[in-house]
């Protein structure tokens, strides 16, 4: 069974699917429904999306072309985002509405049974399997499952009932997100198809960004640690409306923002034990968000990719089951540890604000910090020995 039809579930249940297995996929919303995201799709998902032979879900997008990053003191760096060999920087802009629909209709495309409208309460071991309860319309069910992959974001009642806790404050980001209508991100448009991040002092702590998609709707928003909205009483929505104010004093044209929703981002400055007696949590459920970029969805697709594709051909078999739940969380654990802890520490150097211009700077002037900066934010990049020492001489 899976919990939860956002990106990192219904990639669980389409690869559980085609294995040939029974899968329910469930959620307690109805789809399409929206969820509050930035809505960029970094160049790991157009990659899983085709390895899984689902690149036509994002035909008819277009992909970014170009970056900016607007920093403090009037650092800024211009880039182009093509014709750059080798470097992640494939990146799509769909709402969550759309994708997160075409994704799970996909799933449901190759058998997932659609428990839509259905809200997970709870979770216990039975004799050779895990029971999950369900509530739908005042009545609770229980449903049996061998296995149970626990996607339920952010908010997850199965991490708790797992045993795994919640994710602390001091590790979790708060952010919202509006849309605006624009033609100025139009591939003709005066921008083109840009992706805009913004950390300036004004801005600091928090970061912003205008993702648009080219068809006239940019998604805007604001993202900060809840620590620190708490520490300094920040009212997001403000900050949101000032961010874009500031885009338009730049010259942007954005029209009014409406659609303004705010959601919790469990970062992965401390991810959960993973693998469970017949339960694996993955996705936001796992706080697998990446702490510099607030990107989560690639990690929680590849995740469920990974996760039930190395499963024994009987998943429901206890010990072959249990020893790949552990092969997965040690592999999850040894690929991303050095990528997410070098996000971590670029996450707490960027809210400083002479560093943050300096890093902007280098970015601009120097290649080499470019590429790492590109690979960090959108690959699985790390802070590489000697590229510190480059944004310090190319930043000044
Ligand atoms: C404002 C904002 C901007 C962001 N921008 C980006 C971005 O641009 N790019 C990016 O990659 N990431 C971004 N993220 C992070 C990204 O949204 C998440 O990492 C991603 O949605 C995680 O996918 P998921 O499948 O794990 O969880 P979700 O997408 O949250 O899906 C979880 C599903 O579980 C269901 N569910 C929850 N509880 C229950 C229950 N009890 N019973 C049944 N169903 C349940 C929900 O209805 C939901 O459908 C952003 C986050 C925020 C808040």
């Amino acid at each position: 069974m899976v919990a939860g039809s956002g990106p990192a579930g219904a990639t669980a249940a389409i690869v559980a699917a085609r294995r040939g297995w029974r899968v329910a996929l469930v959620d307690q919303r109805t789809f399409p429904r929206d969820k509050p995201c930035g809505d960029g799709l970094g160049p790991g998902v157009a990659q899983l999306l085709r390895t899984l032979d689902l690149g036509h879900l994002l035909a008819g997008e277009s992909p970014a072309t170009s970056l900016t990053v607007y920093g403090p003191s009037g650092a800024e760096l211009n880039a182009a985002l093509t014709g750059l060999d080798g470097m992640p920087t494939e990146g799509y802009v769909v709402p969550r509405a759309d994708f997160d629909q075409r994704l799970r209709l996909a799933a449901l495309d190759a058998g997932a049974l659609d428990l839509s409208g259905h809200k997970v309460t709870g979770t216990g071991l039975a004799d050779d399997s895990r029971w999950v309860s369900v509530r739908r319309g005042g009545q609770e069910h229980r449903l049996d499952a061998g296995l149970v992959v626990a996607a339920d974001g952010a908010y997850s009642v199965l991490r708790r009932a797992l045993g795994a806790g919640r994710p602390g404050e001091r590790t979790t980001g708060i952010a919202m997100r509006a849309y605006a209508d624009t033609d100025a991100f139009d591939p003709d448009g005066p921008l083109g198809l840009r992706m805009i991040f913004e950390w300036s002092k004004e801005l600091l702590p928090a970061y912003g960004w205008v993702f648009p998609n080219g068809k006239g709707l940019a998604n805007v928003g604001v993202g900060v640690m809840v620590t620190e909205l708490r520490r300094r009483s920040l009212d997001l929505r403000r900050v949101l409306d000032g961010f874009a104010d500031s885009c338009r004093r730049r010259g942007i044209e954005l029209g009014d923002l409406y659609a303004h929703r705010a959601h919790h981002l469990p970062l992965a400055r401390r991810i959960p034990r993973l693998a469970h007696r017949r339960a694996v949590l993955i996705g936001d459920a796992a706080s697998m968000i990446n702490p510099l970029s607030g990107e989560g969805i690639v990690y929680g697709m590849n995740a469920a990719y990974r996760v039930v594709g190395g499963l024994p051909d009987d998943p429901r078999e206890a010990v072959g089951q249990a020893r790949a739940l552990g092969e997965f969380e040690r592999w999850f654990r040894h690929t991303y540890r050095s990528h997410l802890l070098s996000s971590q520490v670029a996450h707490g150097l960027m809210s400083i604000p002479w560093w943050a211009r300096h890093m902007i700077r280098a970015a601009n002037n120097d290649p080499v910090v470019f590429r790492d900066a590109v690979e960090l934010l959108f690959g699985l990049g790390r802070i590489r020995a000697g590229t510190t020492w480059r944004i310090l001489r190319h930043g000044w």
